[in-house]
């Protein structure tokens, strides 16, 4: 065996695991395993778990923030302005320089797959996608890396975007993105969505785009998406991040939309943090959070899944990012707190995103791919509650990250 981690708590078992790797995958699970291995691992107290997956994350934009000139107006229009002012001047390699360190911290907390999101638009061209790429490039063997061609002006409404898209395709963009929502019609917004499956389903890829983004009950591109999906075969090929405006619907048309979407087997992605900071802007008093409905989601049946949405930009100044702490926000924006709640969302940093990305092999038996993160806690409560260290990742069945807790306490007259 190349590894063995010994005694190591596992999710919804009894008792302490032994878990052993041979190459790149899962050899042997049990609860006592009498092999030699080139690496032993302790996992006392620590849970293990397949690794975490970051399912929408904008790469090319992530750290503009230390960078960028203030955003002196405070707004949304000015943050879009500050962007395009960087994107003119991007280059690939400035890009990947820049993006890379937040990979790796992703990396450090357990992820060990992201969907990266890279803009194209007529300001930026194919640069954000050819980044994005050369950062794939990069780091090739130390985790899963997809890159989304992302229309981030619309299409319609933004002439020479749609000959992007298609060049960006060419390049190796490995999943068509879309804004279908931001188009300026509705008929617009059916274009677009009909433009994406039918780029889509030429270069054999699947879709995910930003849906709804907005507290615009008028806002409705899910629903066609939805449809369009069943229509197509697409079933279980398409992600739809945000959705916000499904909150907005009155319940009998979000009843029915929830329907079609468990129906199209869309992965809805939910990202607390982001909405939190960007939705309700203009209201007074009590600000909504921008928050689909997540729990109506679940029980229909659908899957939905958290990311980390975006590190240090000019829409968001924190991130770590962590999708331990995706989770904590989820939580509490979607009010998931008992003990089963808590496993779910757990499953939407994890297992649910895999199931969107279309992870082969993703799991824990033996025979699965080995990636695997070992968090300094014993159960997913405590892991959601103290995002403690992750005492080792795995990527292939090999070795990628590393952490230890150090603290000193120093007690009065010790
Ligand atoms: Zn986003």
């Amino acid at each position: 065996m190349t590894v063995l981690i010994r005694g190591a708590y596992l999710r919804g078992r009894e008792g302490s695991w032994d878990l052993a790797i041979e190459g790149e995958r899962i050899a042997a699970l049990d609860r006592s395993l009498e092999v030699s291995a080139e690496r032993e691992i302790d996992g006392a107290g620590c849970l293990l778990v397949p690794g975490l997956v970051n399912g929408h994350m904008h790469f090319d934009k992530c750290m503009l923030g230390d960078v960028m000139r203030p955003n002196e107006s405070q707004t949304l229009q000015e943050a879009i302005y500050i962007t395009w002012d960087h994107k003119r001047e991007y280059t690939p390699a400035e890009i990947a320089d820049r993006a890379a360190p937040v990979v790796d911290r992703g990396i450090v907390h357990g992820t060990t797959a992201v969907r990266a999101f890279a803009d194209v638009d007529p300001i930026g061209g194919t640069v954000p996608v050819e980044g994005l790429l050369e950062l794939k490039a990069r780091f090739e063997g130390e985790t899963h890396f997809e890159v989304v061609a992302f229309p981030q002006e619309a299409i319609v409404r933004e002439p020479g975007t749609a000959v992007l898209m298609e060049e960006c395709m060419r390049l190796g963009a490995d999943v068509v993105g879309g804004l279908p929502w931001y188009e300026r019609t509705d008929g617009a917004m059916r274009d677009h969505v009909d433009f994406c499956f039918e780029l889509a389903e030429r270069t054999g890829k699947d879709i995910h785009m930003l849906v709804d983004d907005t507290d615009d009950a008028y806002s409705r591109s899910l629903e066609y998406l939805a449809v369009r999906a069943i229509e197509e075969g697409y079933q279980g090929r398409v992600s739809a991040s945000h959705c916000g405006a499904l909150a907005a619907y009155d319940h009998s048309h979000a009843e029915k939309v929830i329907g079609l979407v468990r129906e199209a087997e869309i992965t809805v992605f939910s990202n607390a943090q982001i909405s939190l900071v960007m939705d309700g802007r203009n209201d007074r008093g009590l600000i909504r959070r921008g928050t689909t409905r997540v729990k109506e989601l679940l029980a229909a049946g659908v899957n939905v899944a958290s990311a980390q949405d975006d590190v240090n930009d000019p829409y968001y100044p924190f991130g770590r990012p962590d999708q331990l702490e995706v989770g904590q926000y989820m939580a509490h924006v979607a009010q998931l707190t008992y003990p089963s709640e808590l496993e779910t969302v757990f499953d939407m940093v994890s297992a649910n995103a895999a199931r969107a990305l279309r992870l082969d092999g993703y799991g824990i038996e033996p025979g699965a791919l080995a990636d695997l993160v070992l968090i300094e806690a014993p159960t997913v409560r405590d892991a959601l509650r103290l995002l403690p260290p992750r005492r080792a990742v795995f990527h292939r069945g090999r070795l990628v990250a590393e952490s230890r807790a150090e603290s000193v306490r120093h007690r009065a007259g010790g």
